[in-house]
């Protein structure tokens, strides 16, 4: 029930209350009034009844005065009482007035005219005694007869004064309990009343005041130690409770936008240092292998609501081809063509939320329709595209949830990496390649011989090549067709290398050939097949014949000759012999561990 209709009902039935306590006080205090009537009644009847029966006994005794003393004086006692003495009606006129009923009067006039006819008697006896006849008025005056008459006076008026007596009495009785009982309504109604009233302002206060005041209490206890789960109650009652209930609801809603922002920023924060981790990991990757390790470890705790595949850009072939993926995609194609993709034919971001909201990539579900919730990202640089990080939505989880700012920040930390990564091996392809002919330069050679191991199942061989001579191109046709001369045989050594073998510029005119698991006799064979091819080159310059080139070569092999850390100094040292005995030849290193007698081969 409503508190305003509750107090409007204790209103009510207070006003009610209080009006019957002022009727029944009134009805009190009328009964009240008539309980004083009746004392006041009875006092006047009983004062006049008293009279009546005094001028009785006055007279009777004032003429047996006179009889015995024959006084005078007492005779004329007797006749100015008895002249004074009314008539009846007169006598009881103020009785009448006082109150006396008509039936109760009818009584008392019966024994006033017996009192009047008693006087009769008395006459008789004073007429007696003044005629000096003392006897006979005593004996009128003390005759047993007067005496009966007399004292039926008396029980008359005695009887009517018990009739007052007793009326009046009951009229007080009435009256009394009457006033004690509206008097004990009309306090028990005052006090209702009042309790009523005690109990409504307790209720109210208990409702509006009190209960209020310890549950805000209760909320801004828990809001102080930062419980937003407290939740403030809604009081519409427009009072200081109303205005600190909403007071409370804005701290709370506020503390709650402050505690949601705290912890975006913690979150972001958090995901920014798993991110900035993962870039110093990625910054310290030597090779992709590295790198797909680095990256295979943190996306997954990145973006822990998609799986996803890294492809790398092949540009031989022209395909995305699969590196690595984590948390098992399903879908997505190992291997396709970059127009297969969206986010890579525009070159951005692409969200493909379902084929009814958008064109899913035809790399994503080849051949069904059902393509999944997915995102492509391109991975570029300055270099132009690099590969691409396809993610697709696990079981459970919502597009909407993935922060787009870290999956951009995420493509793009992995595509500077894989950038710096491609960029890292051009240069060391550059450091370690020769412009000229494109092989392997001296340097790539000494970090290949350094891990270079061999067993006698597993021998190398080094075979170490010198254009004859070459001096004479330079100097004959200028230092440009000495290049054209150096570009033709390293064209021709890169041609005669099969799997296993690597082949080198040296320095100057000078080549290198590595041959691995190739005994000597097999590697002899090899060198003289490449020197024969040499020998058989037509290279022309500025449409001139250059002539003929020849090489000379020196040949290792370890274990049969040296160690793996000697093969190039046997393989000179063989290559010398080859110069001196004559050029345009192949020479073997002398057998181990003999190195001085160096033995030709042709
Ligand atoms: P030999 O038969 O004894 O080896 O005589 P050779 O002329 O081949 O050897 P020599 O050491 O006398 O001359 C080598 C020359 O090769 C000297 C150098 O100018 C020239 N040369 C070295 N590097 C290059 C290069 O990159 N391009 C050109 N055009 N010439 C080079
Ligand atoms: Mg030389
Ligand atoms: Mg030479």
């Amino acid at each position: 029930m409503r508190l305003a209709t509750i107090t409007n009902w204790a209103y009510g039935a207070t006003v009610a209350l209080t009006l019957v306590s002022a009727t029944a006080m009134l009805l009190a205090s009328s009964a009240q009034q008539r309980e004083r009537d009746a004392v006041a009644e009875r006092y006047a009847l009983d004062s006049a009844t008293s009279h009546a029966d005094e001028d009785v006994d006055t007279l009777s005794g004032l003429a047996r005065q006179y009889a015995v003393s024959g006084d005078p004086a007492d005779l004329i006692a007797y006749q100015r009482e008895a002249g004074a003495l009314q008539a009846v009606e007169q006598r009881t006129a103020h009785i009448r007035d006082a109150g006396a009923g008509p039936e109760e009067l009818r009584e008392l006039h019966d024994a006033m005219r017996w009192a009047d006819a008693l006087q009769v008697q008395q006459r008789a006896a004073i007429t007696a005694r003044r005629g000096g006849d003392r006897t006979a008025a005593i004996a009128i005056l003390f005759a047993p007869e007067y005496e009966r008459e007399f004292d039926r006076i008396r029980a008359s008026v005695d009887h009517f004064q018990d009739r007052i007596d007793q009326r009046t009495a009951n009229a007080l009785d009435t009256a009394t309990s009457t006033s004690r009982t509206w008097r004990g309504i009309s306090e028990g109604v005052l006090a209702a009343t009042g309790l009523l009233f005690l109990a409504v302002l307790y209720f109210v206060f208990r409702r509006r005041v009190l209960r209020p005041v310890v549950k805000l209490s209760d909320v801004v206890t828990r809001l102080a130690a930062q419980d937003y789960d407290a939740e403030p109650p809604r009081y519409e009652q427009i009072d200081e409770i109303g205005d600190m209930a909403q007071a409370l609801r804005v701290f709370r809603d506020n503390g709650l936008a402050r505690q949601r922002l705290e912890q975006e920023r913690d979150a972001d924060r958090a995901l920014r240092d798993l991110l900035s981790r993962m870039t110093q990991r990625m910054q310290g990757c030597d090779n992709v292998a590295d790198l797909e390790r680095v990256i295979r470890r943190f996306v997954p705790e990145i973006v822990p609501q998609l799986a996803g595949r890294l492809y790398l850009l092949d540009r031989e072939r022209n395909a995305l081809v699969e590196a690595c993926s984590w948390l098992d995609p399903r879908c997505s194609a190992p291997e396709f063509a970059p127009t297969a993709c969206w986010a890579l034919r525009r070159g951005s971001e692409h969200r493909a939320t379902g084929a009814a909201i958008d064109v899913p990539c035809a790399h994503v579900a080849p051949g069904s329709d059902t393509a999944p919730e997915s995102i492509c990202l391109p991975l570029a640089a300055q270099g132009g595209t690099l590969g691409l990080l396809y993610f697709e939505l696990l079981p459970g989880a919502a597009l909407a949830e993935v922060p787009d700012a870290h999956l951009k920040m995420l493509a793009e930390n992995i595509g500077l990496a894989l950038d710096n990564l491609q960029l890292r091996d051009a240069l060391r392809a550059l450091a370690m390649a020769d412009p000229l002919t494109t092989l392997a330069n001296r340097r790539h050679l000494e970090a290949v011989l350094e891990t270079l191991s061999v067993t006698p199942e597993r021998p190398a061989s080094c075979i170490m090549i010198d254009i004859d001579h070459f001096k004479r191109f330079n100097d004959e046709y200028g230092h440009e067709a000495g290049d054209v001369v150096l570009r033709a045989v390293g064209k021709a050594l890169r041609h005669a290398v099969r799997e296993g073998d690597l082949a080198f510029r040296y320095g100057g005119e000078e080549f290198l050939l590595l041959l691995g698991g190739m005994h000597v006799d097999q590697a002899v064979a090899r060198a003289e097949q490449l020197r024969a091819h040499i020998a058989g080159l037509r290279v022309r310059f500025a449409g001139r014949d250059l002539g003929p080139i020849t090489v000379s070569a020196g040949l290792a092999n370890a274990p049969d000759h040296c160690q793996p850390d000697q093969l190039i100094q046997f393989a000179d040292a063989a290559l010398l012999a080859a110069k001196r005995g004559g050029r345009d030849r192949v020479v073997v290193a002398p057998e181990f561990p003999a190195t001085s007698n160096v033995s030709l081969g042709r």
